[in-house]
């Protein structure tokens, strides 16, 4: 199911748009406010019935309108697969400029919904089939001849999709807090992974009359990670935790929560590996 991009600051959601019917969202479609301050103008009733999915202010700042589960009323049919953006405009006048902050948060908008999406890249919308996540405008698809979303940005689509796929490729996509949480547990793996491995080797090699702890300290000591079960409790794992947590607030999330469930997945790798060690030790102690 589609969500808010990430920047979404704030919602005023009064429930306009419609069901998408079960229609996906495959695009974009761009429009300028045509003024410098249009956000309570599109979540609010208007004589138009204007409602995008986002409204952009001219310092980047984004509102969402009508959630993007729900098909927006911005540009006509197209609407059902797409996501729309109404920008507000620097100066209202030719030739329409808008912020490069707000062109930001549109690039950030797009990289999200098409990371959501099951296209893969970004591209301008063309007849025919694409597979990539499509950019359209206003303009281009008007019936009524409309100049939205103006010279100014149209003159920027190419760059708006430049930095869009650089986002949606790389490391600056902003993290959900669901990506954080894989993140965090597969790190936490990583670090059991590599404990378990310790051991399965000495079981491999090892004489089957030692005993676990035996085991353990052998196979620390010739993989060369000595008191690895101690290094990883304290240094690797607060390490781990801390970067986690430093991940998480940068990221304006719960960072308190997401270590919690990466110690929860700690403990639970915990717990298998003293299962281990019960079984393969006790009869030798
Ligand atoms: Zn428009």
């Amino acid at each position: 199911m589609p969500s808010w991009a990430p920047n979404t600051a704030t919602v005023i959601d009064k429930g306009f748009g419609s069901n998408r019917n079960g229609a996906a969202v495959t695009g974009i479609v761009i429009h300028h406010v045509a003024g410098t301050n249009g956000r309570d103008y599109v979540a609010n009733w208007n004589s138009r019935g204007s409602h995008p999915t986002y409204h952009i202010a001219k310092d980047g700042t984004v509102t969402g309108i009508v959630h993007p589960d729900r098909q927006p009323w911005s540009s006509g049919a197209i609407d059902r697969n797409a996501v729309t953006v109404e920008i507000d405009n620097t100066a209202a006048r030719e030739p329409w400029p808008v912020s490069d902050a707000a062109l930001e948060s549109v690039a950030k908008i797009i990289a999200h919904h098409a990371a959501e999406s099951s296209r893969s890249g970004i591209a301008l919308n063309r007849a025919g089939t694409m597979r990539e996540f499509w950019v359209e405008y206003h303009n281009r698809i008007a019936s009524n001849g409309t100049a939205c979303p103006g010279p100014y940005v149209i003159g920027k689509i190419p760059s708006i999709i430049e930095r869009a796929n650089e986002l949606y490729e790389g490391e600056d996509m902003p993290l959900s807090s669901e990506d954080v949480k894989r993140i965090a547990a597969e790190s936490t793996r990583q670090v059991w992974g590599r404990v378990f491995k310790a051991i399965n080797e000495d079981k491999e090699y090892g004489m089957p009359e030692e005993s676990a702890a035996m085991r353990l300290r052998r196979a620390s000591d010739r993989s060369g990670r000595a008191m690895v079960l101690g290094r990883m409790n304290s240094a690797e794992n607060k390490a781990i935790l801390a970067a986690v947590s430093t991940l998480a607030d940068s990221q304006g999330l719960d960072g308190e929560a997401i270590v919690q469930a990466v110690r929860d997945a700690a403990d639970k790798a915990l717990s298998n590996f003293s299962i281990t060690l019960t079984a393969e030790g006790d009869e030798d102690e």
